[in-house]
């Protein structure tokens, strides 16, 4: 049982109705990281950080059974800052700023240690170096999860059409469904887009949930109905860390698997959101996340006498 996260280390400063942060740990990466490690250990994470990057956050993640040689530290550069400014409605967001400083020269390595992989998960990354990962590998793994953003979309959709025909589960949230297949239904989009490559497609629709289509099937799970979100932020890499967290852990790649997985995916997104950044993530043990998930088991659980 192993798995590969690849994906942004990053600093983000977040804007939200409820509050304002200049410069907290984020980063694709980093949700997958801390929401897969409760699932299995190690982690074996590729991405690359500057000279910014804190060490106690560092020295966290490896507590956690997160495996960092894969990522590289560049001495003289930055790391990788993003801002965005959320919606009162808390679904929507405008990215203000995207500095790519050390991603702008990143050429990823897959370590040796990590060959032999069964599980890999591209985060949200430019696409022409998610596909240089999987381009590495000597034995496909038996799965392949790959997260994207509207940002790729806009700059490098060539490129991320050429990832999209050598994964299995593709992973987007509604507006980028819509975007990638130029279709309004999400069920035509959801088509179009199997057409391109994945076997599998989740579109998550932040507060109302995610839909898991494979061929003619589909299913949807709810997120839990909170009282109060926070921060949005890394929900969705967070709810991707979760299912494959899940897959890996059971090594059981069905569609009836997956529906479990984004079960445990929308558990996980659901603590990410109370609390800015990944804090809330740092605190939650086996038993927050196992309740959370009977949580969720009761939201959607009735019984029907059809006569
Ligand atoms: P999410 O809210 O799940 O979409 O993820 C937000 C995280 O993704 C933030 O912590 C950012 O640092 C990171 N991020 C934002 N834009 C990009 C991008 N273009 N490529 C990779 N990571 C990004």
């Amino acid at each position: 049982m192993s798995l590969i996260t690849v994906g942004t280390m990053a600093f983000d400063a977040i804007e939200t109705p409820f509050g304002k942060v200049d410069k907290i740990v984020g980063g694709s990466a980093t949700y997958v990281a801390y929401a897969a490690s409760n699932f299995l250990q190690p982690v074996q994470q590729i991405s690359i950080i500057g000279y910014d990057f804190p060490k106690e956050e560092i020295e966290g993640l490896k507590k956690r059974g997160v495996v960092l040689d894969g990522v590289e530290v560049v001495p003289d550069k930055k790391s990788f800052f993003w801002s965005g400014r959320y919606h009162v409605d808390m679904n929507s967001r405008d990215t203000l700023i995207t500095d790519l400083n050390v991603l702008e020269d990143f050429n990823p390595i897959v370590p040796d240690s990590y060959q032999g992989s069964e599980f890999l998960m591209l985060g949200n990354l430019m696409p022409k170096l998610q596909l240089s990962v999987i381009n590495q590998l000597k034995v496909r793994p038996k799965l392949i999860v790959m997260d994207t953003m509207n940002f790729w979309m806009d700059i490098a959709l060539d490129d991320l059409k050429a990832v999209l025909k050598k994964v299995d589960v593709l992973l987007v949230n509604d507006g980028e469904a819509r975007q990638l297949s130029g279709e309004v239904s999400l069920v035509k989009a959801a088509r179009k887009i199997m057409e391109m490559g994945p076997a599998f497609l989740i579109i998550k629709k932040g507060e109302h949930g995610a839909l898991l289509f494979h061929k003619n099937h589909v299913f949807f799970a709810p997120a839990l109905p909170l009282e109060e979100v926070f921060d949005p932020t890394g929900a969705g890499d967070t709810f991707a860390g979760g299912f494959i967290g899940h897959l890996a852990k059971t090594k059981d790649i069905s569609f009836e698997n997956m529906k479990t997985a984004i079960i445990v995916g929308s558990a996980l997104a659901s603590f990410c959101v109370e609390k800015f950044g990944p804090e809330r993530m740092r605190e939650i043990t086996k038993q927050d996340i196992d309740e959370r998930i009977a949580e969720f088991v009761q939201l959607v659980n009735f019984d029907i006498d059809l006569v």
